[in-house]
């Protein structure tokens, strides 16, 4: 049977050759003159089906069409940091340089670069036996990350030589006794879950920065995260703060159909961040994957999987990686519109009827390991996605099936969006199974009644929308003075904790300290109220404004200061308990706070 045949028929994106009998499903394929890049994703017959990832205008019927012997792969080894892969995994930066275009059809360029040379120190020696996984020696791939060299999977024996130096990732620094060599880099297919060891459970969460989820829908190490919301939630804003400040060691940020112009602000603005702990850009511990929406939709379908992939060797050599798809929605179009052109039978609103299958597997590429070989490593591989549902509306197929599979929602909210409360994660319907795993944590990391206070928040949100509700019947003056100052401690919380503005430099990440002392803030200010109202003064007597203000401006507090700062408003809301403050005296509290935000 042929592995070489001719074009057939040509769908969009869609081939048909003939005679290709004997190629294997998910095979790689080169597609007519311009040797096309394309995946086999049915075969029957002689008729080979295949999805081609690049621009079919001027393919011709009749044209070659040749099998690889590959699956899509992806070269893994040092150097995938900071750089910019297209969704098939080849290296944007790199065929710019080549070509002056941005994307040249039909070149498998390598992952890596191939000229530059790594310094490599074994840690090994010849004639020790070397299983899958085990680390063969060490290359520093930035000032931050040291990159153990593994043994390919399927590789192993007994080592008959290894040497140390400078090697470029293809030359081989050792061999095995059957004569394999050993490479700093090895390839891998991409929708191949990498093998480990064993699965962990964590409950250490993921520091994302955002006061909102740390405090109210934290995520595991390892865990998954949905984040669906209608056009201009704030996806792509959590998204891209995620990839600045979340504490992981590995970002992969995965651009999937989504404007271009968005993905070039954070090629410029990456390199000139540092990352909270190091001295580095953020770009350093960063590999982006883009497809924007101007390039083939087929490609995006695989973006996700190369995404993934260089997440779960990172994972594999020790690291905590964490995963930002933006967004998952459009992979799903482009996985809809090939099942139309294979005819296939739609599912709901058109989209094929494994969807939910192919998604779940996906996701559960995610998780806390103990990673093949030794000596022992353990990684972490969490994955946080946008969702896009057309008109916000969460009942449509992707959401739904993300929400099966993901252990936390963020639900992204259009009021609150309009209402300028961002991240607009609406805390009534998101959740996190996360919660009580990591409570522990924060209890013995932050405070030990951090699982309290986010108890305590939460019955005031929920006391305050019944609140609201309520006033709108009656009207606000009717309510009693203890159900104002619940509402007041709301609003507060709303406008001090929950919300966060990602375009201020010292609001855009908060330290779990910082989350922790607002909130102690907020509630003190709610205690020392109502201690003052069950003394018999009403609450109009109590100046509120001035202490709102100044907690507000301490979310702008630089880090140096805020400590001073939090002393100070503690000290004003004391004050609150007391002989009553005149309204002058209130100015003062104002103006000595430095900046008033309205
Ligand atoms: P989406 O990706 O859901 O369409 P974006 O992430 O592009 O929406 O956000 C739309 C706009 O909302 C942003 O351009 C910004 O003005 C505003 N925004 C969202 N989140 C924040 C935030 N945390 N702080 C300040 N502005 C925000
Ligand atoms: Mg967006």
């Amino acid at each position: 049977m042929s592995r070489r045949g001719r074009i057939v028929r040509i769908a969009g994106a869609l081939v048909e050759a003939q005679p290709m009998g004997a190629v294997s499903l998910n095979e790689l394929v080169r597609v007519g003159k311009l040797g096309l890049l394309g995946e086999v994703i049915r075969v029957e017959h002689d008729t080979a089906v295949v999805q081609v990832y690049e621009d079919t205008t001027g393919l011709e019927l009749g044209g070659p069409v040749e099998a690889t012997g590959n699956a899509l792969t992806i070269q893994l080894g040092p150097g995938l940091l900071g750089s910019v892969l297209d969704g098939l995994g080849r290296p944007l930066a790199r065929l710019a340089d080549q070509t002056g275009h941005v994307l040249l059809p039909g070149i498998g360029a390598p992952t890596l670069e191939p000229e530059r040379r790594w310094r490599f120190v074994p840690v090994v020696a010849a004639g020790e036996r070397i299983e899958p996984g085990d680390v063969l020696g060490h290359v520093q791939e930035t000032a931050s990350l040291s990159h153990p060299i593994l043994v390919p999977i399927g590789s192993g024996g007994t080592l008959s030589q290894i040497s140390g130096g400078e090697f470029t990732v293809d030359e081989p620094l050792g061999h095995t006794e059957r004569g394999t060599p050993l490479t700093l880099a090895h390839h891998w297919p991409v929708r191949q879950t990498r093998p480990v060891k064993r699965r962990l459970r964590t409950d250490t969460p993921l520091i994302t920065g955002q006061r909102l989820l740390d405090f109210l829908f934290p995520v595991a190490e390892g865990g998954t995260v949905s984040v669906p919301g209608g056009f201009g939630t704030g996806k792509t804003v959590i998204e891209q703060s995620l990839a600045k400040y979340a504490a992981a060691d590995v970002v992969v940020y995965v651009g999937c159909g989504e404007r271009g112009n968005e993905i070039a602000e954070v090629l410029t603005e990456f390199p000139t961040l540092v990352a909270s702990d190091t001295v580095h850009s953020v770009l350093e511990r960063t590999v982006l994957v883009v497809n924007t929406s101007n390039m083939p939709v087929a490609a995006r379908e695989a973006s996700v999987y190369v995404g993934v992939t260089v997440a779960e060797y990172y994972r594999d050599l020790g690291y905590r990686v964490a995963v930002m798809a933006d967004s998952l929605s459009r992979w799903a179009e482009a996985l809809r519109e090939m099942s139309a052109r294979l005819q296939e039978m739609p599912g709901e609103e058109g989209y094929p009827t494994y969807l939910g299958n192919r998604l779940a597997k996906w996701y559960e590429r995610a998780g806390t390991v103990i990673a093949l070989g030794e000596p022992e490593r353990t990684g972490a591989l969490t994955i946080i996605s946008a969702v896009s549902p057309p008109g916000g509306d969460f009942s449509e197929p992707v959401t739904q099936a993300s929400m099966r599979v993901t252990g936390a929602l963020w639900a992204l909210d259009a009021a609150l969006a309009n209402a300028r409360q961002f991240p607009a994660v609406d805390w009534e319907t998101s959740y996190s199974l996360y919660e009580s795993g990591t409570d522990c944590w924060f209890s013995e990391h932050v405070s030990s009644d951090w699982p309290a206070l986010r108890r305590e928040v939460l019955e005031w949100l929920q006391k305050d929308r019944e609140l609201r509700e309520i006033a709108a019947l009656v009207g606000h003056d009717a309510l009693q003075d203890e159900d104002r100052l619940i509402m007041e401690t709301a609003r507060m919380l709303r406008e001090v904790v929950l919300g966060q503005n990602a375009y201020h430099p010292n609001d855009a990440f908060s330290p779990t300290e910082k989350t922790y002392s607002l909130v102690k803030l907020v509630r003190a200010f709610y205690l020392t109220t109502l201690r003052v109202l069950r003394g018999g003064v009403s609450l109009d007597g109590v100046e509120i404004a001035p202490i709102r203000q100044r907690l507000v401006s301490l979310r702008h507090e630089t880090p140096d200061g805020f400590a001073g700062r939090a002393k100070e408003a503690e000290r004003s809301i004391a004050k609150l308990d007391g002989p009553l403050l005149r309204p002058s005296e209130a100015q003062n509290v104002v103006s000595s706070a430095g900046t008033v935000v309205p």
